[in-house]
């Protein structure tokens, strides 16, 4: 089972892409922890990326492209994966289906978790609070609100053409988001 995760910064993404994971012993894939890794390690991939994290804003899509190509093909990942946070662009989206097929892969659902933005803010206020990421501050978390609307938001018109696109709230337990998101990965498993 291949699945992709979609939705704002803040809307649950990787808390609920954990849960699924777990249950279904499926890869869980967020390019934010893996370029966080790459980051702390000082690659190539690492470095490309750090100025773009810290503003808030997206890495270029070759270095993600280039990451995601690699990471694909790894033997862990050939028995169902979840992408947390990619694709995020029009041309990441393109990229993924050509890494895709060569190595003879299919998304079976896009699911987008779906949340009112001042929720989102005040959760991301929160974390940032507690996680000391450098891009959960007020200004940065705006500005990457911002960047979902524009440049990954056209990801649900996109996948919704192919027929692969499944909206769920994002507000309430995670308890009960969590049964919701089963419901409906379960035809997959
Ligand atoms: P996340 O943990 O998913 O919120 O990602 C944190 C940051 O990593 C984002 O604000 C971007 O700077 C970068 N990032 C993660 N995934 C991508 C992606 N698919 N394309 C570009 N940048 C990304």
């Amino acid at each position: 089972m291949n699945l992709i995760f979609l939705g704002p910064p803040g809307v649950g993404k990787g808390t609920q892409a954990k849960l699924l994971c777990e249950k279904y012993s499926i890869l869980h894939l967020s390019t934010g922890d893996l370029l966080r890794s790459e980051i702390i390690e000082k690659t190539e991939i690492g470095n490309l990326a750090k100025s773009f994290i810290d503003k808030g804003e997206l890495a270029t899509d070759d270095v993600l492209l280039k990451m995601m190509n690699n990471r694909l093909k790894k033997d862990d990942a050939q028995n169902g994966y979840l992408l947390d946070g990619f694709p995020r662009t029009i041309p990441q989206a393109h990229g993924l289906e050509l890494t895709m097929k060569q190595i003879g892969h299919k998304i079976d659902s896009v699911i987008s978790l779906i949340a009112d933005e001042d929720e989102l803010i005040n959760r991301l206020v929160n974390r940032g609070l507690k996680s000391g990421r450098s891009d959960d501050s007020i200004e940065i978390i705006r500005n990457r609100q911002q960047i979902y609307w524009n440049q990954t938001s056209p990801l649900l018109n996109y996948y919704e053409a192919m027929n692969l696109l499944i909206n769920v709230d994002g507000i309430g337990k995670i308890s009960d988001i969590n049964n919701e998101i089963v419901r409906i990965v379960n035809q997959y498993a």
